[in-house]
C-alpha cells in the first residue's frame, strides 16, 4: 500500500479527491480480498508495459487480449492462477451466440441483431418463481451485444474455435431463435491433460490461447492484481495496474503448480510488480461469486458456507471490481443478482466440498483430492433426505435446481413481447427435466431455524442416506469418493450419533440436535409406509432409511455466475459514479454490469469489443 500524500489538502482536493477516495475505502472496508489503497501514488517505475494490459485469462481475458493484438496493440495478459482459463476452461464450453451467425446459416436458423436485442431486452419473460429475466438488462451494453455477436463467433472460429451442433439451449440469450453451439474436444466430458478439471471448455480456451500466444500476446501468470494506478485517485486516465506474486503449489508439497503451456510466458517472480497500459487496461477477472462479503452486498443470504462453481481450480474474488471502484467506478445492474439458476444452484455431487461437479482422477486437478465428491445423480433424490442445519427436512428433495426459462425452446408457445408469456412456465430445465414448483433452493435459503446473528446464515444442507440406499446405487462411500478428513461427509451407526459427528462441520455453527435428525428419519419412514410424504409432497417416498450405517453428505447449494459487476457503455467503458467514462479502463464477462446473461456469449462478445476498443483508445472523457 503507498503513503498518504504528505502534502496539506486544500479543500477542493478534499472535495474532488479525498472525500471520494474516502467514501470509497470506508464502503469497501472488510469486503475479504485485499481493498486498494486510492490514494497511492504512481509507480516512480513501471517493471513491465504494453499498450493493453488485461486483467485475467478466461472467457473474456483471451478474446479480449486476441482482438486487441489483432488490431495492433502489444498485449500483457496478468492471470492470477498458474494456468489460463479461469472458469472458461472448466465449462460445457458451449457458446451461446446467434445474431445471424455462420453456423445458424449452415443449420438453417434465421436470426439478426434486432431479434437478438429484442429478445434480451423482453420484459415479458418472467421465471416461474417470479424473476423478470431480462428487465433489468441495460439497453445499451445489449443492443452492442447484439451488434457484436454474430462478429465475434466468426471471430472465435477464425482463432481455433471448433463447433458442432448443440443437443439442447440453456444460454439465457433469447428465447426466439437457437444461438447455442458446443466445441468439439476429444473424448467429450473425460479428463483431459488438457483442461484443469476436465471440462470442455478446454476446447474453447486452448485454441485462443494457442492463437494469442502465436500472435504474440504475452502472459504475466502467477500474478494477482491488486491495484489499478490513474493519473489521480479518482479522476484523469488510467495508467497501468500493480500485481503481486502469489504462486500456487501442489497441495502438500513445494511444487509450484505449473501451466499447460509455458513459451511465452513472462517469467520474473518478483514480489510485486507495476505494469504500464499505455493505451488501456481490460477487466476480465471474472465477477465475485467467491468473495463472500461482496456477493452478499446483492444477496445478504449468500453466507460462507455457500461454495463456488470453479473452486478450487479458480477463484472469483471481486478484486477487478474492487480495484475499480477505488478509483471511481460505479456498479450497474445490481437488480440482476436475484435468484437464477447459476447463481444459486442445487447439484448432484454431494459429500466433498466442491460439489458443482466431480473433478475426475486424471484431472490435473485432482492433487486436491478433497474436490472429488461423490455423484448421487438425479434418481438418487428418491433414496435420501435433505436435512438442514438443525436436521430437520425442508423440501422435496426431488426438485430441481431454479429453473433456466430463458433459452430457445424453455417456454412454450413463446411470442415476443407478448403479456402470455409472464404466465407461461417453462417445461423443461436444462437437463430436459420436466420442472414445476421450484421450491428447492428457497426453502434452503429461507430456513433460518437455528440461524445465529451477526449473519443468520441458513448453514449447510445434509443429505442423510443409510447402507441399503448405498448398496443400491452403487454408491462407494470411501475417500477420495467421499472427504472425511475436512468433515464434509460423515459415518455413524446411528443418527443420534451422525447429528453429533456433523457438527465437527466448520460450516455447521449449531449442533445439529441428535432427537431432531432421530425424529426426522423417523417421520418419513412413516410416509413411506403412507406411500405420501405430508410435509412436502415428495412423489410417492420409496425408501425407508434404517439401515445402518448412516450417512450425512455435505449438500449446500453452489454459487456460479457472477451476473452483476462493473457499470460499462456499449464500448465497454467503464464508467464512474457520475455516468462519466473512466479514460482507459475497459471491463467485460462476469465481472460487468448490465447483462443477466450466463456464460461465454456475452463474456467472449464483450472480450471482443473490449480488445478492439481498448486496442484503439484515445485520451477522451466523454461518453
Ligand atoms: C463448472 C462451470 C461450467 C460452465 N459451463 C458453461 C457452459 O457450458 N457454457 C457457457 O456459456 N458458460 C459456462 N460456464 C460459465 C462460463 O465459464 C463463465 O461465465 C465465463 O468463463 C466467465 O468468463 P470471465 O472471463 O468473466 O471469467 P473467467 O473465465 O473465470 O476468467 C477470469 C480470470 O481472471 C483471473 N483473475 C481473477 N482475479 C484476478 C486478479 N486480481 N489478477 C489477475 N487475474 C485474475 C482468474 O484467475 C481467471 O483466470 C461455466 C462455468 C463453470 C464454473
Amino acid at each position: 500500500m503507498g503513503k498518504p500524500r504528505s502534502r496539506p489538502v486544500n479543500r477542493r482536493d478534499f472535495i474532488t479527491k479525498g472525500a471520494a477516495a474516502g467514501v470509497a475505502a470506508t464502503a469497501m472496508a472488510g469486503l475479504g480480498a485485499t481493498v486498494p489503497d486510492a490514494e497511492a501514488q504512481t509507480p516512480r517505475q513501471w517493471d513491465l508495459e504494453a499498450d493493453v494490459v488485461v486483467i485475467g485469462s478466461g472467457a473474456t481475458g483471451l478474446p479480449a487480449a486476441i482482438r486487441a493484438r489483432d488490431k495492433g496493440a502489444s498485449v500483457i495478459v496478468v492471470e492470477a492462477n498458474y494456468d489460463v482459463g479461469g472458469h472458461g476452461i472448466l465449462s460445457g464450453g458451449s457458446l451461446p451466440l446467434g445474431g445471424g451467425t455462420s453456423w445458424q446459416k449452415q443449420h438453417g436458423i434465421e436470426d439478426s441483431p434486432d431479434q437478438v436485442f429484442r429478445d434480451l431486452t423482453d420484459w415479458s419473460v418472467v421465471l416461474p418463481h417470479g424473476i423478470a429475466d431480462y428487465r433489468y438488462n441495460d439497453r445499451e451494453v445489449q443492443r452492442a451485444f447484439a451488434d457484436n455477436c454474430a462478429a465475434t463467433f466468426e471471430f472465435l472460429i477464425a482463432n481455433g474455435i471448433v463447433v458442432r451442433p448443440p443437443a439442447f439451449d440453456s444460454g439465457s440469450v433469447g428465447l426466439s431463435a437457437l444461438r447455442m453451439s458446443a466445441p468439439v474436444l476429444e473424448g467429450v466430458n473425460v479428463p483431459s491433460p488438457m483442461s484443469p478439471g476436465g471440462g470442455r471448455g478446454a476446447a474453447n480456451i486452448r485454441p485462443l490461447e494457442a492463437s494469442a500466444r502465436a500472435k504474440g500476446v504475452r502472459f504475466l501468470l502467477n500474478y494477482h492484481m491488486d491495484r489499478i494506478h490513474r493519473e489521480s485517485p479518482t479522476a484523469g486516465r488510467v495508467l497501468g495496474l500493480e500485481a503481486s506474486y502469489k504462486p500456487r503449489f501442489l497441495p502438500g508439497s513445494t511444487t509450484r503448480m505449473e501451466s499447460y503451456r509455458s513459451e511465452g510466458n513472462i517469467d520474473l517472480r518478483k514480489p510485486t510488480v507495476n505494469v504500464r497500459a499505455r493505451r488501456a487496461v481490460i477487466i476480465a477477472s471474472g465477477g465475485s461469486s467467491s468473495n463472500v462479503n461482496f456477493r452478499r452486498i446483492f444477496d445478504p443470504r449468500l453466507t460462507e458456507e455457500h461454495q463456488v462453481g470453479g473452486e478450487p481450480y479458480s477463484f472469483q474474488d471481486a478484486s477487478g471490481e474492487l480495484a475499480a471502484m477505488s478509483i471511481g467506478a460505479s456498479l450497474w445492474g445490481t437488480a440482476n443478482a436475484f435468484e437464477r439458476r447459476r447463481v444459486i444452484m442445487k447439484r448432484n455431487v454431494v459429500g466433498a466440498q466442491y460439489t458443482y461437479t466431480q473433478w475426475g482422477p486424471n484431472s490435473p486437478l485432482f492433487p486436491f483430492t478433497r474436490a472429488r465428491g461423490l455423484n448421487i445423480g438425479i434418481p438418487g433424490w428418491q433414496h435420501v433426505i435433505s436435512v438442514n442445519q438443525v436436521g430437520k427436512r425442508f423440501c422435496d428433495e426431488t426438485h430441481g435446481e431454479l429453473p433456466d426459462g430463458t433459452g430457445y425452446g424453455l417456454i412454450e408457445n413463446y411470442v415476443p413481447g407478448s403479456v402470455r408469456n409472464t404466465k407461461a412456465k417453462p417445461h423443461a430445465n436444462a437437463d430436459g427435466v420436466k420442472q414445476e414448483t421450484p421450491l428447492y433452493v428457497h426453502a434452503a435459503l429461507a430456513m433460518n431455524e437455528g440461524s445465529m446473528p451477526p449473519d443468520y446464515a441458513a448453514g449447510p444442507v445434509w443429505v442423510i442416506f443409510d447402507a441399503a440406499a448405498a448398496a443400491r446405487r452403487k454408491w462407494n462411500v470411501e475417500p477420495p469418493n467421499v472427504d472425511l478428513d475436512q468433515g464434509y461427509f460423515f459415518v455413524a451407526d446411528t443418527l443420534e450419533e451422525l447429528a453429533r459427528q456433523v457438527t465437527r462441520n466448520k460450516y455447521q455453527k449449531v449442533p445439529m440436535p441428535p432427537a431432531n435428525l432421530a425424529a426426522t428419519v423417523a417421520r418419513y419412514n412413516s410416509f413411506v409406509d403412507l406411500g405420501r410424504d405430508e410435509d412436502f409432497d415428495k412423489p410417492t417416498p420409496r425408501y425407508k432409511i434404517d439401515t445402518p450405517p448412516f450417512y450425512a453428505a455435505w449438500g449446500t447449494p453452489v454459487c456460479h455466475d457472477t451476473v452483476t459487476g462493473l457499470r460499462i457503455n456499449g464500448r465497454c467503458q467503464v464508467l464512474d459514479l457520475r455516468g462519466q467514462v473512466i479514460p482507459g479502463l475497459y471491463c467485460g464477462g462476469e465481472s460487468a454490469g448490465g447483462s443477466n446473461q450466463h456464460g461465454w456469449g456475452r463474456c467472449s462478445c464483450q472480450g471482443y469489443i473490449s480488445g478492439g476498443n481498448a486496442a484503439e483508445d484515445v485520451a477522451t472523457t466523454s461518453r
